[in-house]
């Protein structure tokens, strides 16, 4: 099996640069589709502890996938992220900085 941190790396990566290109004004068909697929990513996350609680994150009602909007999918992905650093002691990521970090660039 891949090795957890290197998976996790990556996914990260494919998660954030999702929510960095979608559109400012979804369709609500891809509004539907988007809710789907982080479903079916949560089920399928080719690392079966974190899949479980990642899926029993999401279904808790607070954390359903916000989808309207590319600046709320990228904050709640952020929240997504916070979750997992949490629970594995690491520091909580600033959400307001989630663009800079993921479509914009560090200003710096
Ligand atoms: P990562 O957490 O991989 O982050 C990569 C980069 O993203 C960071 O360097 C930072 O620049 C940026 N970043 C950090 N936090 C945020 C944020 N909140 N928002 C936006 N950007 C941010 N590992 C386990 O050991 N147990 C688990 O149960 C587990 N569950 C996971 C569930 C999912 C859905 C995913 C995708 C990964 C999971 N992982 C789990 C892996 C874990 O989250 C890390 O990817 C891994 O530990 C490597 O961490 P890292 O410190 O290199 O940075």
């Amino acid at each position: 099996p891949p090795d957890v941190e290197e998976l996790g790396r990556a996914s990260w990566t494919l998660l954030h640069s999702i929510t960095a290109t979608y559109p400012e004004k979804p369709s609500p068909q891809l509004q539907s589709e988007t809710k789907t697929f982080m479903g079916i990513f949560a089920k399928l996350y080719p690392c079966w502890y974190c899949a479980k609680d990642f899926q029993q994150w999401m279904q808790d009602e607070r954390n359903a996938p916000r989808v309207s909007s590319r600046d709320e999918f990228g904050r709640w992905m952020c929240e997504a992220h916070n979750h997992v650093n949490v629970r594995l002691g690491k520091k909580e990521f600033d959400c307001t900085l989630w663009e800079e970090r993921w479509r914009t660039g560090w200003k710096d």
